[in-house]
């Protein structure tokens, strides 16, 4: 048993680790396929997070396997199912409505931890009755319910940055995209790069953008996010929720503040901040998951409009009631603007926040 707690490599409270290597050891064999993750994080009063990340290290260590469902929306049932996120296709049919259905990572798509065939061999009976049980429902009730509030969904692995840096090389098909209904993508750049690499020399220069680079990822990471890439001086980073993007943004702006504060005038930083949220498509471009469409572009362009040391937010996270709370515990001041993007249609709203 010493030897599976030492294999999680879990960095955080070694008592979670003891508890699921014991669980492990001593489960039943149904009670390993299809762990109920959530559950137990709450029968032992552990955080979800930080068992969910538990989990992604067994399965980067080889303890747990994971199985992708991918429901059909109109009956409920699993119309398709793989063991890797490279096998999930855009589009699958279901065999029973007839019909075919493009996957969105938050809504129909399920995804389970299962205890490794090398860890603990269980039968291949549980999966077949698991199956089966899928399929009498529907037969009998014309659809099954599978959504709950222990339910993980694809975007609670594909969005959790252990998952990203761990598994970086688990990526969709070259071919293949899966939508995200619910995402809020952060842009950063920065105030007057060229004149400050004309100045300090393009090697200082680039050791300074590294710094910022390494601040803004912890506090994505820190707000639940993951820092998607860095293009030129920019950071793109994806949350799952407007408020844990918000709440980025903004403590991004606070800590890079801070930390320029003291320095020497032209080692100094300044960052333009923007914010946009919903829907867009996952792929994968160079070897990486990323992230596509006009909420994106979007996202861009509503961070190209602010300056320096400023927010700036589309009307549809200024005006949610959550995110409007957080925001009046930063700002010192709120600044409507109306605007219009190049190729769009029509004036925009947008907020330009100054913090406190
Ligand atoms: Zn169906």
């Amino acid at each position: 048993m010493s030897n599976l707690v030492q294999r999680f490599k879990y960095p955080g409270d070694q008592a979670i680790v003891n508890k699921l290597a014991n669980h492990i050891e001593t489960s039943n064999e149904s009670e390993l396929f299809h762990i109920d993750v959530y559950s137990l994080a709450n029968q032992w009063n552990v955080s979800k997070k930080d068992l969910l990340e538990l989990f992604i290290r067994g399965l980067h260590e080889g303890i747990f396997r994971m199985e992708w469902e991918y429901h059909c929306p109109r009956c409920g049932g699993i119309a398709n199912e793989t063991l890797f996120i490279h096998e999930a296709k855009s589009i699958n049919c279901c065999d029973i409505c007839k019909i075919e259905f493009s996957n969105k990572l938050d809504v129909n798509i399920e995804v389970f931890f299962s205890i490794h065939p090398e860890v603990r061999n269980i039968s291949l009976e549980f999966k077949d009755n698991y199956l089966k049980s899928n399929k009498d429902n529907i037969t009998a009730t014309k659809m099954i319910r599978w959504k709950n509030p222990f339910s993980i969904y694809g975007v609670d692995i594909i969005q959790n940055p252990v998952f990203r840096e761990l598994m970086e090389g688990e990526v969709l098909a070259p071919d293949q995209s899966l939508e995200l209904m619910k995402c809020t993508l952060l842009f950063t750049d920065i105030k007057g790069s060229t004149q400050m690499y004309n100045d300090l020399g393009d090697s200082r220069a680039f050791q300074l953008v590294r710094e910022h680079f390494r601040i803004i990822f912890e506090v994505i990471k820190r707000s639940n996010g993951i820092p998607v890439k860095t293009i030129g001086d920019a950071v793109m980073g994806a949350f799952s929720n407007k408020t844990e993007g918000l709440k980025a943004a903004l403590e991004a702006q606070k800590s890079l503040i801070e930390f320029y504060r003291s320095k020497p005038e032209n080692e100094k930083i300044e960052v333009k901040i923007g914010l946009n949220s919903g829907t867009t498509i996952i792929v994968t471009l160079n070897g990486k998951l990323d992230y596509f469409g006009s909420t994106v572009n979007m996202a861009a362009r509503i961070q190209s409009i602010a300056n320096p040391n400023e927010i700036v937010l589309p009307m549809n996270i200024f005006e949610d009631e959550e995110c409007n709370e957080i925001i009046s515990s930063y700002a010192k001041t709120i600044t409507k603007s109306k605007t219009t993007f190049k190729g769009l249609n029509g004036e925009y709203n947008v907020y330009h926040i100054v913090l406190n």
